[in-house]
């Protein structure tokens, strides 16, 4: 069962992997000479996943999860959020979380979550579904770690006092919006409906 992943994020792609059922043969927008631009034109984490997951699904006639995730900081009224990739767009991550730091930096209010909805298109039966993964925290003082990617060194996820930065890759995918998000559809797929959506999955190995 092949299924292609929506992402040119490589990191993105190993933590997918790490949860993927192992029946399961995952490609990437990278492994592809020619790709589409598609706009992330939506006003939602849910929105900007479906128009992915569709535009591309049917573009290489395959069946695609894409997803579409965010820092959503309290204090900045969910800022970030949607635009998490483009908030200075061009601009080392260094940068972006230094700024963030900066906007906080008067406030003790520093209650912030991950958020990545998943998506699943099948071009074939027109199948679509969604998952949503949160994980709930707080953005740090300072930028501590390097591990993982983003603003992974200024989140420190609940009942935690470390950052995704400093916390091991396999401690992150226990526990992240990601990981939530893809468990979820994951198991929806494999075990929800299996006889409607497996067996199309079967057809495009072929
Ligand atoms: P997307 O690729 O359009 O979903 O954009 C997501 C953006 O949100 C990324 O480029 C990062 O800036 C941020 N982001 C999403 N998930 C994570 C994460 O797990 N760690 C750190 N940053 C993340």
């Amino acid at each position: 069962m092949t299924i292609l992943i929506a992402t040119t994020n490589p990191h993105k792609l190993e933590e997918i992997k790490a949860i993927a059922p192992a029946c399961m043969k995952l490609i990437a927008l990278f492994q592809f000479d020619e790709v589409p631009h598609v706009e992330e034109s939506g006003d939602s984490f849910l929105e900007n996943s479906i128009i992915k997951a569709v535009s591309y699904g049917r573009f290489f006639d395959l069946p695609t999860i894409a997803d579409d995730s965010g820092l959503v900081v309290d204090a900045l009224g969910g800022k970030p959020g949607v635009e998490s990739a483009r908030f200075m767009s061009g601009r080392p991550y260094e940068t972006r979380m230094r700024k963030i730091l900066e906007q906080l930096s008067n406030t003790e209010k520093r209650d912030a979550a991950f958020h990545c909805v998943a998506s699943f298109y099948d071009p074939a039966t027109s199948v679509l579904l969604s998952f949503e993964g949160i994980v709930k925290g707080r953005i740090a003082k300072q930028i501590r770690g390097s591990s993982g990617f983003g603003y992974d060194p200024i989140f420190i996820p609940v009942h935690r006092d470390k950052t995704f930065g400093e916390l091991s890759q396999k401690v992150k995918n226990a526990i992240s919006h990601r990981a939530r998000a893809f468990r979820g559809l994951f198991h929806l797929l494999t075990s929800v409906f299996p006889s409607k959506v497996l067996k199309p999955f079967e057809d495009h190995t072929r």
